[in-house]
């Protein structure tokens, strides 16, 4: 028998040393196990109760920018790419404003305007998409196309695009169901070769057809955790008729294709009379849903993606402009952090030009710029902080040199 005086739990009765840990109350006490049990009904319950929550409500907090608007926004942190932050404010502006007056006429059927943005890696698609989710102040979801198809049906399930998005808002159905979904490398989920398989092919076209049900709107049962790896969890029902899918892809190879299209169009085609009109050296500003469907991207889900627009190759001018000028620009985060240590940080035009032609050298794009100034960095990060008189940092050429010579910088070198 076990001692009378012995603590136990409120709720299993199971005494003290039956159980991990016993949280002691003023008149009971509970064990860690029924903690986290009620844990667990707790984010189940909660999950029941919002998405009964007035999703017109959570729409009406929203405040609808002009496009011009938005694109002013999205010039203070993406440089460049004029083309895609118009298409994509007029797209979310459009998308946004039927929301909203959906509650006027019911009648009226809302048509989504989700994008599909074609742009080599580290051109700002995330960026954009990112930046565009925080101005909107509405949940916000990245995920890679690739982990449903790597290991094929042992990969994640599609629906898990949205267990991201409800996890980014905490699990706040009612939010979710307005947020936006960037799906990266969906250039990868291409169906392999051209011509329709009859046999279903599961790295591609299966994983497509299953993002047709999210993209055109419907109502979607959600693992709340993601993945499988949690089979008792209880679905959520979201409904994704209100969820802004962004789509981004490099399309390798693209420009060939669009050259391809273009030369045979413009035989007899007025709005290109003739091919020397054509802007030779962006052939990308000339993309259509047809050139990626020879990515073997199937026209129902090209369908769902109405809006094609292109992000620039970033040139020498642009990658400069990142490091400097963008209000979290790479320099500003390196100076506000050796502020911390009241040293003042001078970055010289030459260490500036001499990262921007490593980035241009190794083929890194935006995204290599902030590995270089890490390897540039990381000494005088390293030791600045015990050095207790240091007032200022010069960042030179010499100094930005010497630092990338013994760095691994070639292990970043695109392949
Ligand atoms: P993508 O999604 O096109 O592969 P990202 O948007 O993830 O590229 O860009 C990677 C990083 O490079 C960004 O976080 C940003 O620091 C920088 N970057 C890339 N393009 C731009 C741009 N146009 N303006 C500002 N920063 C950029």
């Amino acid at each position: 028998m076990s001692n009378q005086k012995e603590k136990r739990c409120s709720f299993c009765d199971r005494t003290e040393s039956e159980v991990n840990i016993l949280f002691t109350g003023i008149k009971g006490n509970i064990c860690d196990a029924c903690t986290e049990n009620a844990h667990h009904l707790l984010q189940e319950t909660n999950s029941d109760s919002k998405p009964k929550k007035d999703n017109k409500e959570a729409l009406k907090k929203h405040k609808v920018y002009k496009p011009r608007e938005m694109k002013e926004f999205l010039d203070q942190y993406v440089i460049g790419q004029d083309d895609a932050k118009k298409v994509m404010s007029v797209a979310i502006y459009n998308h946004y404003k039927r929301l909203l007056q959906e509650k006027k006429d019911d009648d009226v059927e809302i048509e989504k305007s989700n994008i599909i943005m074609v742009g080599e890696t580290g051109t700002g698609k995330t960026l954009l998409a990112k930046s565009i989710a925080r101005l909107l102040q509405v949940p916000f979801a990245i995920v890679d196309a690739t982990v449903f198809t790597e290991a094929g049906y042992v990969g994640e399930d599609v629906e898990s695009i949205l267990s991201r998005l409800l996890q980014s808002c905490d699990y706040d159905v009612a939010a979710a169901e307005h947020g936006i979904v960037y799906i990266d490398e969906i250039d990868k989920v291409g169906r392999k070769g051209d011509n329709p398989s009859i046999t279903r092919d599961v790295s591609g076209e299966g994983v497509q057809q299953a993002m047709l049900k999210l993209l055109e709107g419907s109502e979607v049962l959600v693992p709340p955790q993601g993945g499988r790896k949690h089979p008792e969890q209880k679905m959520v029902k979201i409904n994704t008729q209100n969820i802004l899918f962004i789509c981004g892809g490099a399309f390798e190879g693209i420009d060939k294709m669009i050259a391809r299209r273009v030369q045979t169009a413009a035989i007899g085609y007025n709005a290109i009379k003739s091919t020397n009109e054509l802007d030779r050296s962006n052939l990308l500003q000339y993309v259509n849903a047809q050139d990626l469907r020879s990515f073997g991207l199937i026209p129902e889900l090209l369908g769902r993606l109405p809006i094609v627009t292109y992000l620039n190759p970033l040139d020498r001018n642009a990658l400069k402009q990142i490091l400097t000028e963008p209000k979290n620009a790479l320099i500003k985060q390196y100076k506000k952090l050796f502020e911390y240590e009241d040293i003042e940080l001078i970055v010289e035009e030459g260490a500036l030009d001499y990262m921007v032609d490593k980035a241009i050298e190794y083929k890194l794009g935006g995204r290599g710029l902030r590995a270089i100034c890490e390897m540039i960095l990381t000494d005088a990060m390293f030791d600045l902080p015990s050095e207790k008189d240091k007032k200022q940092f010069h960042l030179t050429l010499e100094y930005a040199k010497q630092m990338l010579e013994h760095s691994k910088l070639d292990h970043l070198k695109a392949a």
